[in-house]
């Protein structure tokens, strides 16, 4: 039998009262990006750790007429609010599922970086799915949500659940890493332009096939292990990601934001998924805001904001 995904129970106060939803979505990192071989089928099997950090979206669902979306914040302006939106079309793909009509005024507040390498796409379309649900009264199971999820994209099953956790397949299939709760800080360099994931990808192929890259991570095993000793030197030392060494050839700057956070005492450094945001573990709070600051004097990054892990999913708030 599948869990029901009653999200507070909120869904029940919407039909209710017919009232808005509100739902709040993490933006994900990954501590451990082992990529594997490109497939035939054009694919590359991903082995990732994903862990969610508190820079959120916001998304608010709203009864209509019709389907309709409108946003302010990161990428306003610039990013399509039609068809082509993962926010439109997880509500269509639910309203699909469920067999209800696609009907609702939808605002997304924007918060997670656009083409930033931190899924802020995927993340609305997680945000969606749980704002729709609550809003037309589908009540679908968690397992369900998690099965549109993957159609929509391979990061969006964890942004429903959140928290830590090991992501195989293309990253679609999740489970949930189990350890002690501990809280990790993080400073996050967000910089001027993104980075398209697909170009990440073939500049990899390209290293790779020129013998240019480093030697594959592959198994998350010291990650997972680093994460059960809550030491943050430990966790620092076992982040890994092999997207960091084409992110960096193709955006060289990069290596600029890496360098200044290590000299301003960042544990560690890594560019966070495909680029090109670039994510640094502090030893607490305090570490964290002065390797923020120390970042934005320098310049070289747009905003240097501070984070902590894991964070739950998509949530009505
Ligand atoms: P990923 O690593 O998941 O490929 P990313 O974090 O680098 O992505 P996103 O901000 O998720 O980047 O967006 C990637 C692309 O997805 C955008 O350039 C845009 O064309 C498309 N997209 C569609 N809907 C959204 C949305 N709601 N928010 C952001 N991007 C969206």
């Amino acid at each position: 039998m599948t869990e029901a995904w009653r999200p507070d129970g909120d869904d029940d106060r919407t039909r209710r009262t017919g009232s808005a939803v509100k739902v709040r979505v993490p933006a994900k990192i990954n501590l451990h990006l082992g990529v594997g071989p490109l497939r035939p089928d054009g694919y590359h099997e991903l082995n990732t750790v994903y862990h969610a950090i508190s820079i959120y979206d916001e998304l608010t669902a709203r009864r209509g007429d019709t389907l309709t979306l409108t946003m302010e914040g990161e990428g306003a302006g610039e990013l399509a609010l039609d068809e082509t939106n993962l926010v439109i079309r997880a509500a269509r793909a639910l309203a699909a599922h469920a067999r209800v009509p696609a009907h609702a005024r939808l605002h997304l507040r924007k918060q997670i970086p656009l083409a930033g390498g931190l899924a802020g796409g995927s993340a609305d379309a997680a945000a969606a799915l749980v704002a729709c649900d609550a809003l037309w009264g589908t009540g679908l199971s968690r397992d369900e949500l998690a099965e549109i999820a993957a159609g929509l994209g391979s990061d969006v099953p964890f942004l429903l659940h959140g928290g830590t956790a090991l992501g195989t397949g293309h990253g679609e299939s999740v489970s949930p890493v189990l350890a002690r709760p501990t809280t990790w800080h993080w400073v996050v360099a967000v910089a001027e332009r993104g980075l398209s994931t697909p170009a990440v990808y073939h500049e990899l192929d390209r290293l790779r096939a020129e013998s240019a890259a480093p030697a594959p991570l592959g198994p998350a095993d010291d990650l997972l292990a680093a994460l059960r000793q809550r030491d943050p030197a430990v966790l620092g030392a076992a982040l890994g990601n092999d997207l960091q060494a084409a992110a960096l050839a193709l955006r060289p700057a990069l290596a600029d934001v890496l360098k200044v956070a290590q000299a301003a005492g960042a544990l560690a450094g890594i560019v966070s998924g495909s680029g090109p945001t670039c994510v640094f573990l502090a030893a607490d709070a305090a570490h964290g805001g002065r390797i923020a600051a120390e970042l934005a004097a320098a310049g070289v990054c747009r905003e240097a904001r501070t984070a902590h892990g894991p964070v739950p999913g998509a949530r009505v708030i």
